[in-house]
């Protein structure tokens, strides 16, 4: 066995890896390939950085690509992000066009390599039109939406479900996702890589070293949300409610840290509007992280009491699992693929309201043994549901499935 499935065996067991093997099996030496818009920054990047090695080392030809486009075309594909999961937003024919367009540059240089695979993943709207541009594909071709478009604004979708219904398959992350689409669809949620920076294991030293980087005092309660300055996160409610909790808990301290995704425009107003709101808090910091930061943030988890994730609307929430892994109770917006991780009152708490998130904080941190169970069941929670191992299965299921190659009986 290869030394990195060796770890994966020793974190997810030996019988998980088994598994992984039997399934790519009929798969080996395919050409897969993986195309989403950004290398750095937000889940999508995130997975694929793990999901594509780890295909390799099972022995499939895999490999990841990222379409180049300019600040219109990132403007528009933000627009259809913010349609999809329910934003009233109107996106003009020129800006389609250009959406077009530079689907079109981007097929030229993609090509070959996508003609020449055997399955081809397109990830979230961005790279979605490059299927209609492929008119000599011989492989099997899936879209993957990761997005909230359990309620998408209408005339959006119909736009895009035009463009998405010629692929053989899509994936969705929860049933409430799926869309009425003339083909198979599957539901996998994400995952997240126990072995990566973001979420090994770390020492004393490194989580202390935040503290002092970051000037938090290690005596005083945290509180984190790990996040894009992204309204959907809503960031400005993190602040109400830890406002609303700092009353009862006079020496709280929060941390918003994020970054910017190379393909989110909308990252540096967000952040001015939630720096307004912290109205120069010193309790209150805001970190603008490099893309790279994952061991900052891992140990900026590890730091928290409790764990933030008060989205208004999530296709996943990675951070979400990220938090339950460090053994940490995770406070979330009760909203997609959230609601797949907390298990109410058991592995963490679904609130509506900053008001509601803020009554979930001093109870938690009145009642420090709920808060250890919390966080205990949360990581289990985890290791069974949300390991990159769990997702590769499925992933390698419909794969097999599409091509035809499965055989008479696999063992689950
Ligand atoms: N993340 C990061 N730096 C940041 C903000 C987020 O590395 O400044 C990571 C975060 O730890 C998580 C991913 O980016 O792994 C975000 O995924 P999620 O599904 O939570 O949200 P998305 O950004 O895809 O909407």
């Amino acid at each position: 066995m290869s030394h990195l499935l060796e770890e994966y065996a020793r974190v997810a067991g030996e019988d998980v890896v088994d598994h992984l093997r039997q399934l790519s099996a009929p798969l080996e030496g395919m050409k897969v390939v993986h195309v989403n818009s950004t290398r750095v920054g937000g889940g999508v990047a995130e997975i694929l950085e793990k999901l594509v090695p780890l295909k390799q080392e099972l022995g499939i030809n895999a490999s990841w690509e990222v379409i180049e486009g300019d600040a219109e075309f990132y403007a528009t594909t933000k627009s259809f992000h913010n349609a999809l999961q329910g934003d009233r937003v109107h996106i003009s024919d020129d800006e389609l066009r250009h959406y077009e367009e530079i689907n079109e540059a981007n097929a030229e240089v993609l090509r070959p390599v996508l003609e020449a695979a055997d399955i081809v993943f397109i990830h979230d709207p961005q790279p979605a039109p490059l299927l209609g541009l492929m008119p000599d594909r011989k492989g099997i071709w899936i879209w993957r939406c990761h997005i909230d478009v359990s309620r998408p604004h209408r005339p959006v979708w119909r736009y895009l479900r035009d463009v998405v219904a010629g692929y053989d398959a899509s994936v969705f992350s929860l049933a409430a996702f799926a869309q009425n689409l003339p083909h198979v669809q599957y539901l996998i949620p994400p995952s997240i890589d126990p072995l990566s920076d973001k979420n090994a294991e770390l020492g004393q030293d490194e989580i202390d070293a935040v503290y002092r980087e970051f000037d938090l005092d290690p005596h005083r309660e945290l509180i984190v949300q790990v996040s894009r300055f992204d309204r959907f996160k809503d960031p400005v409610g993190v602040i109400e409610a830890y406002r609303h909790a700092k009353k009862f808990s006079p020496g709280l301290q929060l941390v918003l840290a994020g970054g910017s995704a190379t393909d989110d425009p909308e990252g540096m107003a967000v952040l001015k509007e939630t720096e307004a709101a912290a109205g120069g808090d010193p309790d209150i910091h805001i970190l603008l992280l490099p893309p790279d930061a994952h061991r900052t943030i891992n140990a900026l988890q590890r730091a928290a009491d409790i764990i933030l994730q008060k989205s208004t609307k999530e296709g996943f929430g990675l951070t979400v699992a990220e938090g339950m892994w460090k053994g940490k109770p995770v406070i979330g917006g009760d909203t997609g693929g959230i609601r797949l991780q907390i298990i109410n009152d058991h592995t963490g708490f679904l609130v509506s309201t900053p008001e509601g998130a803020a009554l979930r904080i001093r109870y938690l941190l009145h009642h420090r043994d709920k808060l250890v169970e919390m966080g205990e069941k949360a990581r289990s929670f985890v290791r069974e549901n949300f390991l990159l191992t769990r997702h590769l299965r499925e992933y390698l299921t419909a794969m097999v499935a599409l091509t035809g190659k499965a055989e008479d009986r696999i063992e689950l």
